[in-house]
């Protein structure tokens, strides 16, 4: 029931009143939510502000929806940042559909609780369906439960683009976008998701083009690209909840790269006779036999076919798909092989598409079979993201073109697998994801295809295999004699057509010398790396999850050195709660035997975003809140962390790393955190506590954060996109970002400087450790502990072994004169040249 009658909402709390525009949170205070007041309470209860019916409750009890019998909506939200708490310090007194009166407790709410877990106490009530009703505010400096606060009046007739009988339940807003690449599929699926949580019919508008949100195909053909405005229009009981939902999937979320699997610099060689140029998805080098790879076979559609028998064998085939997919992704989940869990579960929120279904439906009661219907409708998608002039969009394609054979396969009762010669080097014009996998599970030596980028899906899983790959080798890939022997060099992006017996041998005895080695560094690979004279070198790894731990363990880690927590923060719709990350930890620490393991704070901020923790747009996000500063804008995040992290065991073996610092004032205020934790949890001691030297500053000063840390962590990896000013993911300039260059040489000789005026040990974990020429250099600079990849302990340690620790610390301070990184790797080569 929807009236004209001017309604008076009375006060839901008691205490002073504060302006909209001057509450402490961006999203509320620029009124995107709609209009509304903020209340500093002093009572501990919600009360109903006016009759009405509850429409949405958040799970977290931190907010509640109240439609007032006029129509008009009312969020009101309990401080700013409350979800964090997940629900802790409420009382939910009313269940999502109740009717209330005005009066009747809504949610009771621990005051002490939450002002000291969140950024602001300030409770808010917004009238969400702006376009239909407006405030008439009461002026008054506070505000007293029960008593007259404001009133809400019908605004005249306003017009919708798609109006209904009963606009009260529309919404409609707009919002930038801020995704990386723009809407692609996995920001599509997370809008899709959002979407069908709630009743209401959602669609994604863009200039005159509109998608319903429940479709990925049709969102992702709307070709949305990062920055653009977009509407989102909702209808139906809970509209209102549903827009807000949907605008903070698209505006303030972005998909987190895996930190730790990022895409190499695109190499593409030059054509030359007997070779074919490409680009380097996955790098490596390697030879054997060409083995092509085709896709299903489509038999004739002989038509006559009864509609739902068509309709029955799709959905068998789906299921099975489905079922199949759903193993998958345990595996994936089981093993945290982050990118690959997400591109699975992309395709399984694309396998439920409705506008795929629609359209396979459509076809198959026009008399077309189920094969030939699924198809086509994949194809139709297809043709669609390749016209919208995105790379990343067309690449997707690829992903459809997955499922499209998956099911054809299901349908039609083939396998998928295939028998390959062994060493095979797989060409295809476009490999899948799930061919990918198939074909890892055969030993194959590398891929190569026609078509296809570096950002691809199957480009992502390469890299996390280790399988050498190249793409976009064109169709004269397709051309070659089945079976013929081929060199992939895809370090160098070209494949060799027709190498000489002494080529294939060359590559062939390359690859043996290399897995040799590899063996007798394995050999030795448990025992501590002591210099010739006598210097002992700690050799960690770097891990992103207890499986990463146990194979670092496993390849004769001394510890781990880095352990990046963002991969528990990453790609999850809600912040993982203390225990789950007291459980994270402890399996980490548990993987490692009775070695140290170093935990490094969550770096979110920069590139790295997290689909809960919205943080504000920023012109420079990699000089704007990340690491440390985090901390700033959501304290409760670092301090439930902080919190899990004293609650592993044991405490001896669990040392702490800060990421992005500049200051010591932001160390010392952490360590009084920890300490004033450590007293409330009941702890006599608390774990070691060390800084990441990755800013020059931080390195400048490194002899008074030393005064305060227990150790420092070089991040060479930051450290040289600060120093250098080079974006270290910029592919033009990935060559210069060099870590070896005489600058970075300096901040780190002067890190070890500052840190030895206190005792205090020097450790590097950026990727400048994994590199064996750079060894003796870091050796000879003071460093003593390297965190590097797991697979090259053996490596590393064997590199030290060979090494004069006063002999590196000599030539080293000469290396701080040369005048690049180029000069400083020739002198490397000539000091300290590698030994079989
Ligand atoms: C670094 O910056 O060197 C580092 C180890 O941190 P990350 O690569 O996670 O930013
Ligand atoms: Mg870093």
């Amino acid at each position: 029931m929807h009236n004209n009658k001017k309604l008076t909402l009375n006060a839901p709390l008691s205490g002073p009143v504060v302006k909209l525009s001057h509450v402490p949170d961006d999203v509320f205070s620029s009124a995107v939510m709609g209009d509304g007041i903020g209340i500093d309470p002093l009572n501990d209860c919600l009360f109903a502000p006016c009759d009405g019916v509850v429409v949405h409750v958040a799970k977290t009890a931190h907010a509640l929806t109240l439609r007032a019998e006029n129509g008009a909506e009312l969020l009101m939200h309990l401080g700013i940042d409350t979800f964090e708490l997940q629900g802790e310090g409420f009382e939910l007194l009313v269940k999502n559909g109740a009717q209330v009166y005005s009066g009747q407790p809504l949610i009771r709410f621990d005051l002490d609780y939450i002002a000291q877990r969140c950024k602001s106490l300030i409770r808010l009530l917004v009238l969400t369906n702006g376009e239909q009703f407006e405030l008439q505010f009461l002026e008054q400096s506070t505000a007293q439960v029960g008593e007259p606060l404001l009133h809400v009046v019908a605004r005249q007739a306003v017009g919708t683009p798609e109006a209904t009988d009963n606009p009260s339940l529309q919404a409609q807003g707009s919002v930038r976008i801020t995704h990386k690449g723009g809407l692609h599929a996995r920001p599509a699926a997370l809008v899709r998701q959002t979407a069908l949580g709630f009743k209401s019919a959602s669609r994604l508008h863009i200039g005159a083009n509109s998608a319903p949100c429940d479709s990925i195909v049709r969102l992702l053909a709307l070709g949305i690209s990062e920055q653009d405005e977009v509407q989102v229009s909702c209808e139906g009981e809970d509209a209102d909840a549903a827009l807000q939902a949907i605008l903070a999937a698209l505006g303030k979320v972005r998909s987190v790269p895996a930190p730790h699997v990022s895409a190499p610099a695109p190499i593409r060689a030059s054509n030359q006779p007997g070779q074919l140029s490409g680009v380097c998805a996955a790098p490596g080098l390697v030879s054997g036999p060409l083995f092509y790879l085709t896709g299903v076979q489509l038999p004739p559609d002989l038509g006559n076919y009864i509609p739902e028998q068509q309709i029955l064998a799709l959905n068998t085939a789906l299921e099975q798909v489905r079922g199949e997919i759903q193993l998958t992704l345990i595996a994936a989940r089981a093993q945290r092989r982050v990118d690959e869990e997400a591109i699975f579960a992309t395709h399984l929120a694309l396998l439920e598409d409705s506008a795929l279904l629609q359209a396979s439906h459509i076809a198959i009661a026009q008399g077309r079979g189920a094969a030939h219907a699924w198809s086509e409708a994949i194809e139709q998608q297809c043709t669609i993201l390749k016209s919208l002039g995105s790379t990343l969009l067309a690449e997707r394609s690829n992903d459809l073109r997955d499922l499209q054979q998956r099911v054809l396969r299901a349908l039609l009762g083939e396998s998928g697998q295939c028998q390959l010669p062994p060493g095979a080097i797989v060409a295809a014009f476009e490999l899948t994801p799930s061919d990918l996998l198939m074909l890892c599970e055969q030993n194959v030596a590398g891929l190569c295809m026609a078509a296809g980028g570096a950002t691809s899906h199957v480009a992502i899983l390469a890299r996390g295999k280790g399988l050498p790959c190249l793409v976009a080798l064109g169709r004269e890939v397709l051309d070659l004699p089945d079976g013929q022997h081929l060199v992939l060099d895809a370090d160098n992006a070209r494949l060799e057509l027709a190498p000489t017996a002494e080529r294939i041998e060359q590559v062939r005895q390359t690859t043996l010398a290399r897995q040799q080695r590899f063996a007798r560094q394995q050999v030795h690979a448990h025992e501590p790396a002591l210099t010739r004279d006598g210097l002992h070198i700690e050799i960690a790894a770097n891990v992103a999850s207890s499986h990463d731990a146990a194979s670092a363990h496993a390849n004769g880690a001394d510890g781990v050195g880095l352990l990046r927590t963002e991969f528990l923060f990453v790609d999850r719709s809600t912040a993982p709660n203390e225990q789950e990350q007291i459980t994270a930890y402890q399996d980490v620490l548990d993987a490692m035997g009775d070695k140290p393991v170093i935990i490094r704070t969550i770096d979110v901020g920069g590139d790295k975003q997290l689909d809960y923790l919205p943080l504000p747009d920023e012109a420079n996000p990699v000089l704007g809140l990340r690491g440390i500063r985090l901390a700033q804008l959501h304290p409760q995040v670092l301090d439930r962390q902080l919190r899990a992290l004293l609650q592993v065991s044991p405490t001896q073996r669990c040392r702490i790393l800060l990421p992005m610092i500049t200051e010591v004032d932001e160390l010392l205020h952490i360590r009084q955190q920890l300490d004033a934790l450590c007293i409330e949890l009941g702890l006599s001691e608390r774990p070691q506590l060390g800084v990441m030297i990755e800013v020059p500053a931080a390195a400048l000063m490194a002899e008074q954060l030393a005064e305060h840390a227990d150790f420092l962590s070089i991040g060479t990896n930051d450290l040289s996109q600060y120093t250098l000013a080079m974006d270290r993911d910029h592919a033009g300039l990935a060559a210069r970002v060099d870590a070896l260059h005489p600058a970075l040489l300096r901040l780190i000789a002067h890190t070890c400087a500052g840190a030895a005026l206190h005792q205090r040990w020097v450790g590097v974990c950026g990727a400048l450790a994994s590199d064996p020429l750079a060894t003796p250099v870091l050796i000879g600079l003071g460093v003593r502990e390297l965190s590097v990849s797991p697979l090259q302990i053996g490596e590393i340690k064997d590199r030290v072994r060979q090494l004069d620790a006063g002999m590196c610390q000599s030539i080293s301070k000469t290396l701080l004169n040369l005048s690049s990184a180029g000069a400083v790797r020739e002198a490397c080569r000539q000091h300290w040249p590698f030994s079989d």
